[in-house]
């Protein structure tokens, strides 16, 4: 991750030719400073942590956010149970008609959570 064309020094250590820049202070950091964290690199600990912070932060604050999320959520849901409640029924049904000795514990007890 080396810059390109930029001649920056590390904000640590000044005779020190800079790899990178801190992703939450934006200041140079040298090969020695650098410190990799899961968002990306930083130019100490702190800096790190701070980050962190922010992201947890900001993804709390989009699921406090969200009506669009727990709408998403809740089609989703619905979705299963319309699926499940379809193959519910294509089995009590199939059960039924062809009266499967496999299918028909699952049949039964398929009707009696259903009522049907
Ligand atoms: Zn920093
Ligand atoms: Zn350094």
């Amino acid at each position: 991750m080396a810059l390109s064309g930029v001649a920056s020094v590390c904000v640590n250590h000044p005779s020190v030719e800079a790899v990178g820049r801190c992703k939450q202070c934006s200041k140079p950091f040298c090969a020695a400073c650098k410190i990799q964290g899961p968002t990306g690199f930083f130019c100490s600990a702190d800096c790190k942590q701070k980050h962190e912070v922010f992201v947890k932060r900001a993804q709390s604050l989009d699921v406090k956010k969200g009506g669009l999320g727990i709408g998403y959520a809740l089609s989703k849901m619905m979705g299963w149970a319309i699926a499940v409640l379809i193959i519910a029924v294509v089995l009590v049904v199939a059960g039924t008609i062809f009266n499967i000795p496999v299918l028909s514990p699952i049949v039964h007890s398929v009707r009696g959570t259903i009522g049907f």
